[in-house]
Parts: structure tokens; C-alpha cells; sequence
């Protein structure tokens, strides 16, 4: 049988050093490793890279320290706007934005490819789609946290549109990105967005080639500013330079997460892996939640 890998990441907004309780540390580590165990069970299986990373983002939808379903950041408005993107090797993709109910926001972005000929719905239309496909939805209570609203007030307070945990960084946001025994790619990311944002912004996550992309060659997902990451067309960039360029997956991946992103005027850090299966997982902010899973070996989580 061939080789699997999988990798997680929950954001590049990371709380700082400084700042990390043992029992925030610890509770960060087990979301992360039950996310890479849920989406590697699958592949360890034989599964697709597809089910893998839709199960690895779900686990962490549903888990409130992270910015994406369940604990999502708040619009400046108050309100909570998801967006979610899904992509497979062979280019079938699906992605939505604004959504405010689905539960799991990557399980509609996959209802999109699924079951419509569209790649991207927005906004009440999609809420509303995704309740029509038999999707579980929820009130807008249950997205919210008493942390996440905190962070709004201080990032109000400060006035910046940020990043997650890290006002001063402004980051956050799930994704996965996984090599199956077949050989297939597939990506997957979901976020809140940025803490503070204008309601009806919409970031780099659902926007293939942006924040999130998966052809023959690699599988990207990305998490920081996420203009800046629309600007520089960040994840299809790591597949033309991969492609096009010659580099390996892990000198594309840092030109763009240090130096394309940076030049354009934002920061953050990403998750790519390539047709072999390697992968590459550059930052550059203080930290970025993050975790690895390879046939063969034990998986790995790290923040810092
Ligand atoms: N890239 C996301 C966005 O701009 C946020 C993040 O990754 O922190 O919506």
C-alpha cells in the first residue's frame, strides 16, 4: 500500500508564548490531535484525501478554540459570517461564504461541488441551500463564545480588524491538506474570518488559488491577512512555482508564506502537500497551530 500524509493547521494567529497557560497549551495540543486522528483514521483506511480533510476541518469547526464554525470571531457588527472552501486534485471544488448556520460551514462548501454545477453560493442563499441539502443548522448562539465577543470588544477598542487570538497579529482560521494511498490531493479550510471585519467582507479561505487550492501537484490551505493572501494568490502561486518553477513543496511554500505574502503587505503561515506526500507547514507570525500525520510514523502537534 502507498503512503498517506496529512496535515492540519488551526490558524496563525496563535496566543503568544507569554501569554500560554499549561491548560490552554494542553487543550490547543487535544483539539489538534483529534482532528488529525479523525482525518487520518480515514486514510490509515484507505479513505479519500477528500473525506479525510472534510473530517479533520470538522473536528475542528466544532471545537471552540478555533476560529471556524463553533467559536467563530464576530463581524464588527456583532454577527458571525463563515466562509469554507473544499478542493480535490482532479479540480472539483466547492465553496461558500457569509454562511451564518450551517454547523459545519465545509460540509456545505462540499454539498456546493456535490450537488450543484457552481463552485461559489454566498451569503442568506447559501444558508439556505445548505439547509435544503439536509445540513445540520443552528442558531446564531451556538457559533458564539463569551471569548470570541471579548476579542471583539478589544479589537473595537483598539481599533484594528485582527487576527484571531493575536490582536496585534490579526490571524485564524482551519484547514487541512492530505495525500490519500491512491495518490489523490485534496484541501480543505473554514474560518470565522477576522475578528472586527466589515460585515460582508470576504477573505482568501473560500477563494480557490487564494486561500485554498489542490491540483495534480500539491494541496495548499492557508490561514493569515487574508488580503494580502487574495493579492499574491497565494496557494495557486506554491502550485506554479512547484509546476512551473521547479522548486519542492517546501522551498514554494516558504517563498510564498515569507516572502510573497509579507510583499504584500500581510502575514500568516500555510499547509501544503505535494503528489509524494511531502509536506511543508511555514509561518511567518510567532506560531501556528499546527499538526502532521504520516503512514508510518505518530502524529505531531506544535504551536510555536
Ligand atoms: N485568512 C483568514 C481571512 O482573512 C483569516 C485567518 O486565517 O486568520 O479571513
Amino acid at each position: 500500500m502507498s503512503n498517506w500524509t496529512l496535515a492540519i493547521h488551526g490558524g496563525a494567529g496563535t496566543i503568544s508564548r507569554a501569554e500560554l497557560t499549561e491548560e490552554t497549551r494542553a487543550a490547543h495540543h487535544a483539539g489538534l490531535r483529534a482532528a488529525l486522528e479523525a482525518g487520518g483514521a480515514i486514510l490509515a483506511a484507505g479513505g479519500s484525501a477528500e473525506d479525510a480533510v472534510v473530517a479533520a476541518v470538522m473536528s475542528l469547526e466544532d471545537c471552540p478554540l478555533y476560529n471556524a464554525g463553533r467559536g467563530g470571531t464576530f463581524t464588527a457588527a456583532g454577527t458571525i459570517e463563515m466562509d469554507a472552501a473544499l478542493m480535490r486534485g482532479d479540480s472539483k471544488a466547492g465553496a461558500v461564504t457569509g454562511v451564518t448556520r450551517p454547523r459545519n460551514p465545509i460540509l456545505a462548501a462540499r454539498e456546493v461541488m456535490r450537488a450543484t454545477p457552481h463552485v461559489l453560493l454566498a451569503g442568506a442563499a447559501a444558508d439556505e441551500f445548505s439547509q435544503s441539502q439536509g445540513l445540520a443548522m443552528e442558531p446564531p448562539e451556538y457559533f458564539q463564545t463569551a471569548h470570541r465577543r471579548a476579542q471583539l470588544e478589544a479589537a473595537k477598542a483598539a481599533r484594528v480588524v485582527a487576527l484571531d487570538h493575536d490582536i496585534a497579529a490579526k490571524m485564524g482560521t482551519v484547514g487541512a491538506v492530505a495525500r490519500d494511498t491512491s495518490g489523490a490531493l485534496a484541501a480543505a479550510t473554514s474560518t470565522g474570518g477576522m475578528t472586527n471585519k466589515r460585515a460582508g467582507r470576504v477573505g482568501d479561505s473560500p477563494i480557490l488559488g487564494a486561500g485554498t487550492w489542490a491540483d495534480g501537484a500539491v494541496a495548499v490551505s492557508c490561514t493569515g491577512t487574508g488580503e494580502a493572501f487574495l493579492r499574491c494568490a497565494a496557494a495557486h502561486e506554491i502550485s506554479a512555482l512547484i509546476r512551473l518553477g521547479g522548486r519542492s513543496v517546501t522551498q514554494a511554500a516558504e517563498e510564498v508564506a515569507l516572502r510573497r505574502v509579507p510583499e504584500a503587505g500581510g502575514q500568516g503561515g500555510l499547509i501544503a502537500v505535494d503528489a509524494a506526500g511531502l509536506a511543508a507547514m511555514p509561518f511567518g507570525t510567532e506560531g501556528m497551530y499546527r499538526g502532521v500525520w504520516r503512514s508510518g510514523s505518530e502524529p505531531e502537534t506544535a504551536i510555536h
